[in-house]
């Protein structure tokens, strides 16, 4: 990262407004209500008295002492979609848009931090991934400048891959957990495209890739929808989720049915990581 790029949001900053007592909180601001006009409460005030007394107004409230901010455990890759790392910024600062990621990647590797890793990014949309329902809560979103229908240039794939390294050690993010938004919202999304170099960001450590030296054929009683469940995959709309996988793993073909040849590589994939 640039030195220019620095978070918005430090973390002592936020820990600075926990230890804050001069506001008033949202039943004071009620109380006063009776008297004068009614308060507005501006996000930061929410966000600073549900900081201090929780969210459960029902429940006695003692302070903890011990505590950090949750850390990011999943990295979500996308492609913009649109026709520069400009026009991304852009999008991403359009107040209707309801858009960001943490990170955008343009196709020479110049990579821009938009959101510290902590705050939550509007990136993932409706999605799923295990048990996991909501996964803008749980991960980073990073976009790379790619309208789609193009390959990702070299310079963008190498910044890609020292920024994952950093995040992948700086979080502890398992390296299962390296996921595309396609994965994560079958049907909906199909990002990034078939283009992507999923399986050079496997070896690096970045996901998960099959063994083609290995392809035996399953046995009668694979279960291969189990076993798309068990890799992570939401089975809800079981055609989607065959087109999402194989547009990963297959590349050459993403039709709705799995093939011999996709049943190996399926069965490779549970037998060898899950
Ligand atoms: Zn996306």
């Amino acid at each position: 990262m640039r030195n220019g790029n620095t978070p918005v949001l430090h973390l002592d900053v936020v820990k600075i407004n926990t230890d804050s007592v001069k506001s008033p909180s949202i039943s004071e601001l009620l109380a006063e209500e009776q008297a004068v006009a009614l308060p507005v409460l501006t996000t930061e005030h929410k966000f600073d008295t549900q900081w201090r007394e929780g969210i459960n107004k029902n429940a006695d409230w003692a302070e903890a002492i011990h505590y950090d901010i949750r850390k990011p455990n999943f990295v979500i890759i996308h492609h913009t979609a649109q026709h520069s790392l400009a026009q991304t910024i852009r999008t991403f600062q359009l107040e209707h848009t309801k858009v960001s990621a943490h990170y955008v990647i343009g196709k020479d590797g110049r990579v821009v931090q938009m959101l510290n890793d902590y705050l939550r990014s509007w990136h993932a949309g409706r999605s799923k991934w295990g048990n996991v329902t909501d996964m803008n809560s749980v991960s980073l979103g990073i976009e790379l400048d790619n309208n789609g229908r193009e390959p990702f240039p070299e310079a963008q794939v190498n910044a890609l891959m020292t920024l994952l390294d950093t995040l992948k050690t700086k979080y502890r993010i398992p390296f299962t957990n390296f996921l595309g938004h396609a994965d994560v919202a079958p049907g909906r999304k199909n990002d990034p495209s078939t283009f992507f170099p999923w399986k050079r960001l496997a070896e690096r450590g970045f996901g998960v890739w099959y063994d083609e030296r290995n392809l035996v054929p399953p046995p009668n009683n694979f279960n291969y929808v189990d076993a798309l469940r068990i890799i992570g995959y939401d089975v809800s709309n079981l055609n989607a989720t065959i087109v999402a996988f194989k547009q990963k793993f297959i590349v050459t073909d993403v039709s709705k049915e799995l093939t011999d040849y996709d049943r190996r590589v399926l069965y490779n994939l549970y037998r060898r990581y899950f």
